[in-house]
């Protein structure tokens, strides 16, 4: 029997979300909830109000109350996990449950699963036949990498609910080629316009420091500083300025622009990067700006640096010696170091590292040679971190190093 489909909803903007991981291995620390970040970055950006990220059992009362909650609360919620075939996956009873429909076996998908089985010489289990079903509301969202589609669902007041499976592999496409293109012909977000702004070399209190309480309190733009691993990002978002009567004053790209501008000037020689930008990108592009190729030795990191570095082009050779060679690191003859990998590699640019770790600091000890050229660089850094997160900001601030070197002297 084919599902009935019921009529179009009203029209209705998507400005806030809520997203639901749901899965026992999830609230048993068993499996870590990557997909609820990562669909509330996605949304975020596109200036969705993310209200909340909950992590929920395969319970059937529990996740059909948080349904039931979320499409009386938010625009659109978005759940992840419990479309298996087993009877502990229950994600799509629940939300059916809290709409009052209830699913039947759709012929279209269910001719779509037994081919999937068929190519590969099995018949289609019974327990998957509840992978084929669908609700009078609901749009299957096809699956590419896996048996599970999702769903589409939307009320009738222009909420939507949406079911994805919970492997991110199989969860990504769906969201990305299939998910958000419809949700941004419903109109997404506020309109907001963001920008990423990275900086090196200066510490997140100096940063609000320069940037000022009045910037950092102001609700257009809104500029925000998020201590990362390897960078120190200021956020900035806008949407548009309008006045009284709801024209346009200032557009969001020009109090975006206009933001980033006085950000980039107050924090002076220290904002590296925009966007998504990782040191490596960083390394490649000041290695091909320069036109050498070099290579990496380094002690005491487990390999930081070069684990760092791995996908640059222009890495020839990373080598990784055990924390035994790095024990007195301010007499390490990390020039010579750098000169002969260079060498052995028969690139321009040698680099060499060292660094050693103890229960409260890094000390590290780091040289950029360009043996043909006759110049080398030497840095010397006490940093806080210690530990793996020491041996991380070792080979981070080795990178730097090597940018700065690169373009000052090629
Ligand atoms: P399948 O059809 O593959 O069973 P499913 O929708 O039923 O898909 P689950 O059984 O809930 O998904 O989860 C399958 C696996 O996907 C989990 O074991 C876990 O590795 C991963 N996974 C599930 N939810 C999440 C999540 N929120 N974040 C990261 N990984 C997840």
């Amino acid at each position: 029997m084919t599902v009935r489909r019921q009529p179009p909803p009203q029209h209705r903007p998507i400005r806030t979300a809520e997203l639901l991981a749901v899965g026992s291995e999830l609230t048993a620390g068993e499996t870590r909830d990557t997909n609820g970040g990562e669909l509330a970055r996605a949304l975020s950006l596109q200036g969705v109000s993310v209200r909340r990220v909950i992590a929920l059992p395969d319970d059937l009362v529990l996740v059909t109350a948080s349904f039931a909650e979320a499409l009386s609360t938010v625009d659109v919620v978005v759940a992840t996990g419990g479309l298996g075939p087993t009877p502990d996956d229950l994600t799509r009873e629940a939300l059916s449950a809290a709409i009052g429909e209830v699913p039947e076996v759709d012929p279209d998908q269910q001719a779509w699963l037994r081919d999937l089985f068929a190519r590969r010489g099995m018949a289609l289990p019974e327990l998957n036949l509840k992978q084929a079903w669908l609700i009078p509301s609901a749009t299957a969202i096809p699956n590419p990498n896996g048996t599970a589609p999702g769903w589409w669902v939307d009320r009738p007041d222009g909420r939507v609910a949406i079911l994805l499976p919970g492997p991110p592999r199989e969860m990504r496409p769906m969201w990305r080629d299939w998910v958000m293109p419809r949700l941004r012909d419903r109109g997404l977000g506020d309109g907001r316009l963001v920008r990423m702004l990275r900086t090196y070399g200066i510490g997140e209190s100096r940063v609000a420091e320069l940037l000022g309480e009045p910037m950092l309190r102001a609700a257009n733009p809104v500029v925000a500083t998020y201590a990362r691993a390897d960078w120190l990002d200021v956020r900035i978002s806008a949407v548009d300025e309008r006045d009284a009567g709801g024209r346009v004053v200032r557009p969001a790209l020009q109090v975006l622009e206009t933001a980033a501008g006085a950000v980039r000037e107050t924090l002076a020689g220290h904002v590296l990067a925009e966007g998504e930008t990782s040191w490596a990108d960083l390394v490649a592009a000041a290695a091909a700006r320069a036109g050498v190729r070099f290579a990496v030795v380094e002690a005491g990191t487990r390999g930081a640096l070069g684990a760092l570095l791995c996908d640059v082009p222009a890495l020839e050779r990373a080598i990784a010696h055990g924390p035994g060679a790095a024990r007195d690191v301010a007499a390490w003859p990390v020039e010579s170091d750098a000169v002969e990998v260079a060498r052995e590699a028969r690139v321009e640019v040698g680099i060499s590292l060292v660094a050693h770790s103890d229960l409260t600091q890094t000390l590290l000890r780091v040289a950029v040679a360009a043996p043909a050229d006759g110049w080398s660089r030497v840095l010397d850094l006490c940093l806080f971190q210690h530990g793996d997160h020491g041996r991380f900001r070792a080979g981070v601030a080795a990178a730097a190093f090597l940018v700065e070197v690169l373009g000052k002297e090629r």
